[in-house]
């Protein structure tokens, strides 16, 4: 365990991550669920905020991370 949850969870999917097949399409549903499971946690009035803060977020991140490649060998392993 590490102080950022985000490499914690890197950490936790590495073992399925590198299975032979790995079906990244599954893993990602998996992980997509836990985010639907996080917006459930709040009160029904902040679920849509917080939904298209997650979206909003997820497409930034994907952009930011897309135009470091080449840079970072292993831009999924990226510390923080
Ligand atoms: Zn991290």
């Amino acid at each position: 365990m590490s102080d950022c949850i985000h490499c914690d969870i890197h950490d936790l999917l590495d073992e399925h991550l590198d299975k032979e097949g790995a079906d990244l399409s599954a893993i990602t549903a998996k992980v997509t669920e836990v985010l639907a499971d996080l917006v459930l946690m709040a009160n029904p009035a902040e679920r849509m905020p917080l939904l298209a803060e997650v979206v909003a977020n997820l497409g930034g991140f994907v952009l930011e991370k897309a135009a470091n490649d080449g840079e970072d060998p292993d831009t999924r392993r990226s510390r923080h």
